[in-house]
């Protein structure tokens, strides 16, 4: 292996379990779940949110709407003014049948040196597998880890500025390339899963925290990067700015405001409505 890290502290998120979990903890706490639904806008009667409109046009009253829509947010804002300046990108992973062997927490590879540049280096510097020039615009970020089921999860080519979701030939070729160079073992394997994501970016690289932009009951918690890590922190904050007013960290920095200059509304109180989108 020409580089590697390997961090005994390093972690890897069983997403759709995290995601089972706290659903079930949404619905053990009295709240209801609607899905698949889609909301297709929010309801906003002089200057305060009044609920949001559903792709089947019913309309759910509710007095605070929290939009976690990530890149498909500005759908939802961008009506009201609320545009947040967001760049897309596309993520793709691929995960196989069971392994006979197992990877230790996370090991990531050369390319994520590229990802993350150390300060005083240069990027261009870095080797480039061949597979990599197939369609240079893709980048890598070349991580690999064993899921509970034994199965192994692997990539991520990336590609800045798509809003295609979809994974494609050369981005699963050069990740395939890679990583069975990297693991022999691994070019043994079936592919039982090969998929692709959307995250959108601000101009900061901070997300937008918001529990008072500008319309009365309405909050963001979008423009996540990297929002496995930091997104369960953000929701934990925008909760707590709408229930309580001893917020344990100011989400003040990461308000919407930052970038369109808005001024801020009064901050809304809590009541929850949670939709989950068919195709997310
Ligand atoms: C392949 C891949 C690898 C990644 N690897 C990492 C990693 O290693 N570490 C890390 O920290 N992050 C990683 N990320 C990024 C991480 O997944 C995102 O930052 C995170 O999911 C953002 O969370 P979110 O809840 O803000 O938005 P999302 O997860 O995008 O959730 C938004 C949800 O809103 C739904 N929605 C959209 N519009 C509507 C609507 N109108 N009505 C109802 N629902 C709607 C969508 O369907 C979706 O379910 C990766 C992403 C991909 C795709």
């Amino acid at each position: 292996m020409s580089g590697a890290v390997w961090n005994p502290l390093d972690a890897h998120q069983d997403t759709p379990l995290l995601v089972r979990r706290l659903v079930a903890a949404f619905s053990d706490a009295g709240g209801r779940l609607i899905a698949p639904a889609s909301v297709t806008a929010i309801e906003v009667e002089t200057g305060r949110c009044r609920g949001v409109r559903l792709a089947d046009g019913d309309v759910l009253a509710c007095a605070t709407v929290v939009v976690a829509c990530g890149p498909w947010s500005n759908e939802l804002l961008a009506p009201h003014g609320l545009g947040v300046p967001f760049q897309w990108t596309r993520f793709e992973a691929a995960s196989t049948g069971a392994a006979p062997f197992r990877i230790g927490r996370v090991v990531a590879g050369q390319s994520l040196f590229r990802f993350f540049t150390p300060p005083g280096m240069d990027a261009a510097a870095f080797p480039r597998d061949p597979s990599e020039q197939i369609r240079p615009a893709l980048g890598f970020t070349e991580q690999i880890a064993s899921m509970p089921d034994g199965s192994i999860q692997f990539g991520c080519a990336y590609e800045i500025g798509s809003s295609h979701d979809q994974p494609t030939v050369a981005g699963q070729a050069m990740a395939c390339s890679i990583m069975s160079r990297n693991f022999p073992a691994l070019s043994e394997l079936p592919i039982t899963r090969q998929w692709a994501g959307l995250v959108a970016q601000t101009p900061d690289g901070l997300p937008v925290i918001d529990a008072a932009c500008g319309i009365e009951g309405l909050m963001l918690n979008t423009g996540h990067f990297f929002g496995n890590l930091a997104g369960a922190f953000s929701g934990k904050l925008l909760a707590e700015a709408a229930t309580r007013s001893d917020a344990s960290y100011d989400i003040t920095p990461f308000a919407l405001n930052r970038f369109t200059g808005r001024g801020h509304a009064v901050r809304p109180r809590l009541s929850l409505a949670v939709f989950h989108h068919k195709s997310g």
